[in-house]
Formats: structure tokens, sequence, C-alpha cells
């Protein structure tokens, strides 16, 4: 068992009157780890701490920071086996999954470290006497608050961009993840200057008490509803708030293409991480066409899927998060069933210890249920069938969020509709995940708003000064 310990104004171990949180495995509901939960009082001191802090940090050479920032990629890279099985235990994804995901915070961390320094300013043409530019500034004192489903990676992104533009930082991970959370930032207080980073544990409410402090910057990862309470804390405040929230990504399924090969990528798309990915497909809208051979092909591809402990190596589907989750999942595709939807594989809450719930496939969905409008963040793939591609992209771009979509198709029109006309951050054409490094997006509408990755987040985490210098009384220096 993992004892967590909060880490407040460089001092391990501070505060924790709040409480004590237990986190269990998923895959069998066994203990992990405690956690201190944070007080308000605490919270405050820790956000008075780091400021004492800001301006030392601001003033260190953006090449230290970057340098202190590779160590810490150093760090994190032979931290990473027990991080990964950190994840998987305290979150269910396979082993593999979680290590990748490690791989991709120590890439991020090594990314900021050497875009860093090359930031600059502009230099601008005023009186030829006068000398005139814009210079980036840390924003100060940021709150990184993050989620659980992929804890190392998104985490790893917001606090290397955040510490490398010269912010000091307290980090709220997820009280899901919060050993995954302290193991991280065991290992980058053990780079950066005591007191840089500070580590706050607990639920919902210490989030919420974070986010009324007078910080600079609130960056959340998150849920929608999370995002809108921070947004209003921030209104209050005046602190920036950074939004990556949720999302509804559709599928669209095009006629004519191959569908067996679309429902290798709906399955990848929908059950991947047991579908709790912000850019997992959510609802799917396949052609009258091929809407029959394609969702076959779904629910043999749903069935195929090795279920089991994100620990065992032969695992592709490990369990939810926990049972609350699971109960949410369940709940939306029970409601889709008892309005007429046809349950195709899956939708049965299996026996057994944990929160393992099965690959599950829905057809005949229509788009006014819930299960195809909100978030459903498990492994459920929707089928809403459509008559056109117009159809097909209506509907996709009827959502209350605007994270991703993808659509196949072998049209090139039909591709150059779709990047063109849907209201979202990402568009896929013919592949559900990938894209080139350095890619960033700005989500819409509930999914947020802001750059949370690549490298325009070191842009989110300045803020941009103009000067103006002149000799003085018109004469010389
Ligand atoms: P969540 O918003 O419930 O929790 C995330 C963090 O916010 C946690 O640390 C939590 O304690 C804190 N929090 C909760 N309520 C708060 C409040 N009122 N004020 C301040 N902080 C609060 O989200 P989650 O369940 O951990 O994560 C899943 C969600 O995250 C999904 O909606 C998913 O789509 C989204 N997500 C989005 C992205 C993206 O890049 N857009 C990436 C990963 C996950």
């Amino acid at each position: 068992m993992y004892r967590v310990e909060q880490l407040i104004g460089g001092v391990w171990g501070a505060g924790g009157a709040g409480g004590e949180l237990t986190v269990h495995d998923p895959a069998d509901g066994s203990p992990f780890g405690t956690v201190p939960v944070a007080t308000v009082d605490e919270v405050a001191k820790a956000v008075e701490a780091a400021r004492e802090l800001a301006t030392e940090w601001a003033a260190t050479p953006t090449a230290q920071r970057a340098e202190l920032l590779a160590q810490a990629a150093d760090a994190v890279a032979a931290g990473a086996e027990e991080l990964a099985a950190a994840t998987t235990a305290e979150m269910g994804k396979p082993l593999g999954d979680a290590r990748g995901g490690v791989a991709a915070g120590v890439g991020t961390l090594r990314q900021y470290a050497e875009l860093g320094p090359l930031r600059g300013g502009r230099t601008l043409h005023g009186g030829v006497d006068a000398i005139d530019f814009m210079t980036p500034q840390p924003r100060g004192v940021v709150a990184a608050i993050t989620p659980w489903n992929d804890p190392v990676a998104v985490s790893c992104g917001l606090l290397g961009a955040a510490l490398v533009t010269g912010n000091v930082v307290l980090f709220k991970p997820s009280e899901r993840t919060p050993v995954t959370g302290w193991l991280l930032a065991r290992l980058l207080d053990g780079v950066f200057p005591a007191g840089v980073l500070s580590l706050l544990t607990g639920g919902a409410e210490v989030g919420a008490a974070l986010a009324a402090q007078p910080v600079d910057v609130v960056a959340h990862v998150g849920a929608t509803a999370t995002g809108r309470a921070i947004a209003a804390a921030c209104a209050r405040s005046g602190a920036k708030a950074l939004l990556e929230n949720g999302g509804s990504d559709p599928l669209v399924v095009d006629a004519g293409v191959d569908p067996g090969w679309a429902a290798g990528q709906a399955a990848l798309g929908a059950f991947a991480n047991a579908g709790q990915l912000c850019t997992a497909v959510e609802r799917i809208y396949a052609h009258r066409d091929i809407a029959e051979d394609f969702a076959d092909a779904l629910v043999e591809r749903a069935g195929a899927l090795v279920v089991g402990p994100g620990r065992d190596p032969a695992t592709e589907l490990g369990p939810l998060v926990d049972r609350r989750h699971r109960d949410q999942v369940h709940g939306q595709v029970t409601a889709a069933v008892a309005q007429g939807a046809t349950l195709r594989a899956g939708g049965v809450l299996p026996d057994g210890p944990g929160a393992f719930y099965p690959a599950t496939v829905v057809t005949d969905c229509r788009q006014e249920m819930t299960l195809v409008r909100e978030e459903t963040f498990g492994p459920v793939a929707a089928v809403v069938t459509v008559d056109s591609f117009s159809e097909a992209l209506r509907c996709a771009a009827d959502s209350p969020y605007g994270l991703a979509a993808t659509v196949l198709t072998g049209s090139m029109s039909h591709a150059q509709r779709a990047w063109r006309e849907l209201p979202v951050g990402t568009v896929k054409v013919n592949a559900v995940f990938g894209g080139a490094p350095g890619g960033a997006a700005q989500p819409r509408r509930g999914s947020g708003h802001g750059f949370g990755y690549g490298p325009e987040l070191l842009d989110e985490f300045s803020t941009v000064k103009a000067v103006h210098l002149e000799p003085p009384a018109g004469g010389h220096w």
C-alpha cells in the first residue's frame, strides 16, 4: 500500500487535516493507497507559499529552467515502470497502454525542455531613438488540475509547459489516480528548486478550493461540468481559465467503404482504454448501404477482445475506473435500449469483483438519446443509421461538444467537406487516432477553450508585455 503525502511550500508531508481517502484497484477492489485530503486553509497556505517564490523562479534564466526540465524528463523515464504500474492499479488500463502514457509524458517534457528557450518576442519599429519590443513573461502561479484517464501524459504536458515558462505550479491530480500523481510530483520535485512545485490531494472540493484562490491560471483537464465551475470561479478571481474538457466524438462511416475495415477503426476508437479517452469514438453515423455489414463486423470485434486485469499482458480491455463510473455508463446504455435501441453486444453487468464492463454495441440509436448526445466514457459503440453523407455531417455537428471527429470515406470531396464544416478542434480522415507530432487544436463549445497541448501551450502559460524605451527629455541616455 502506498501512502501519499502532500507537498506544500517545499515540505513533504504537510497538511492533510481534511481526512484521508483510500484508492482501490478497479480490477479486484483491493486497496492500493491512502491519500490525505487538503483543507481550504491548507490550499490557501500552499498558494501563498507558491506566490512567494514566483518572482525568483520567473527570474531564473529560461535555459536553466529548460535544463532542469530535461533532467526531470530523465527522472520520469527512470521511474517509468513504477508510474505505469501505479496507473494500471489505480485506473485499470492495460499495462502496455500505461507504459505508453508514461512514454508520451516523458516525450512531452523533453519537447518543452527543447522548445522553452527557443521562444522569443518581437522587436517593433518605433521612433529611431526608441527601443520597442514585445516579450513573453510567466503568468505567475498556475493551478494544474488533472484527470485520471491518462494521468501521466496529461499531467506532464501541463506541468512541463508551466514550469519551463517560469510559473510556479500547484498540482492537484485526480482523486482516482493520486498515487500516480504523487509519484510524478516526487520525481519532478527531486529536480526543481524546493517550492516551485506543490502537490495538493483530495477530491472535487480540493480542486474547487484551489480554483477559487487568487492564482493567475487554472489549467483544468477533465469533465465539462467541472470546467464550467472552474470558468465561473476564474471569472470571480480574474484568473485565466485554460480548459480541456469532455467530448462526444462522432465517427462518420460513408457509403462505399469496406465495412470490416471501418469496424476495426470503430472498435479501436470506441474500446481503447475501455472508452475512457477524451477523443474516444462516442457515436457512429453509418450509411444505410453498409450499416448492417458494419454492425455485424463491429459485434464480432467487440466479442473478440480479451478482458482482464490491466496487469495481465494478454488483456486488451481492462476494467472501468470504478463502479460509480460503471453505473453511469450502464445507465446510459439501458436508457437507450429502453428508448428503442438494439443491444447487439455487451451491455450486461458482469458478476464478480472489480468494475469490468463488456465491449458494447448498440444499434438503432437516435440522435436525441443521451447515449448519443452525452459523453459516455465507456467501451460503448452507439450506432445511428443515416441515409446520406450530408445527414451524417449534420448529426455529427449537432452536439454540445466540439473536441474531435473522424470520417471514414473514399471520397476526397467528402473528406474536404468534413474538415471544413465540422465544428470541432481536430478532424481525422480514415484513421481514428494519429496525427503529426506537435499538433495542437482549440476545442470548441463544451469541450473547453485554449490550447492544452503542443507548442501553443507554452504561449497559454505566458503573457506578453509591450515595452517602449525612450532616452530622457528627448536627449541621450
Ligand atoms: P473531473 O473534471 O471530474 O476531474 C478532473 C479533476 O478536476 C480532478 O482532479 C478533480 O478532483 C477536479 N475537480 C472536480 N470537480 C472540481 C471542481 N468543482 N472544481 C475544481 N476541480 C474539480 O474529470 P475526470 O472524471 O477526472 O476526467 C474525465 C473527463 O476528462 C472526461 O470528460 C474526459 O473527456 C476529460 N478529458 C479531457 C481531455 C482533453 O484533452 N480534452 C483529456 C483527458 C480527459
